[in-house]
């Protein structure tokens, strides 16, 4: 299965597609995480990423686009993919469209603007491995580290109050409009976001037709 993640910062797109990854065992590409990553190495697209990053601003879409096609065209994703923060424009959408790979769901988990201020500012992503992690709703088994590979956890520099309502702004003019895109294309199903990552977990999996 090709997948699309769609949906405000906070909405749980990590969280689901780590659980949608084991479930359907094919690896999830987090655009948000390779753009971290490359910062973290100090690379072109790293430098010239980290000041839109940090505003709560996108990345100019050739740039991701471009970063994006290369992944997608790596082996391990000939047998499906879960996309995690691409496409956030519709000229990122019209551009996978145009690249021929074929898209079968994209999935929207919706979530009210109050709800992610809360979510955002209590979560923790793993420094090595980019695991995402709650304070309250999903800690891990030792305070400040990794369950999956020992790494430290950290708050994301994006994840403070004012940046948080920079990229919900931006998500509503800029992102949103890919679902109108996506609905057009008979691709869209909609999840509703529940109070407890289990809960969005059973309306995930609804809307995608898989048996939980
Ligand atoms: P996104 O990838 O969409 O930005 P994340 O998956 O990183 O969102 O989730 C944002 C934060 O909210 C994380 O700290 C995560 O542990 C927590 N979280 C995710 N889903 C839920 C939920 N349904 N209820 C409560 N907290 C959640
Ligand atoms: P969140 O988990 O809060 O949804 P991400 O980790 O997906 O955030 O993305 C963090 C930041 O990385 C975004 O605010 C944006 O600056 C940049 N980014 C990630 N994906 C894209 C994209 N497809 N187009 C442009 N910028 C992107
Ligand atoms: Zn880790």
């Amino acid at each position: 299965m090709n997948l699309i993640l769609v949906g405000p910062p906070g909405a749980g797109k990590g969280t689901q597609g780590e659980i949608l990854s084991e479930k359907l065992n094919i690896d999830t590409i987090s655009t948000g995480a390779m753009l971290r990553a490359a910062i973290k190495n100090d690379t072109e697209v790293g430098k010239l990423a980290k000041q839109y990053i940090n505003e709560g601003k996108l990345v100019p879409d050739d740039v991701i686009i471009k970063v994006v096609k290369e992944r997608l065209s790596e082996p391990d994703c000939e047998g499906g993919f879960i996309l995690d923060g691409f496409p956030r424009t519709t000229a990122q959408a019209q551009a996978l469209k145009e690249s021929g790979i074929r898209i079968d769901k994209v999935l929207s988990i919706e979530v009210p603007d109050d709800v992610i201020v809360e979510r955002l500012s209590s979560r923790r992503e793993c420094s090595k491995c980019a695991a995402p992690y709650h304070i309250v709703f999903h800690k891990p088994l030792k305070e400040g580290v990794c369950d999956k590979c020992g790494g430290a956890l950290i708050q994301r520099a994006d994840d403070n109050p004012e940046t948080i309502k920079n990229r919900l702004k931006v998500y509503h003019e800029q992102t949103e409009p890919i679902k109108d895109f996506y609905e057009g294309e008979g691709l869209l199903v909609r999840a509703v976001g529940q109070s407890s990552i289990e809960d969005t977990t059973k309306e995930v999996f609804k809307a995608l037709g898989l048996e939980v």
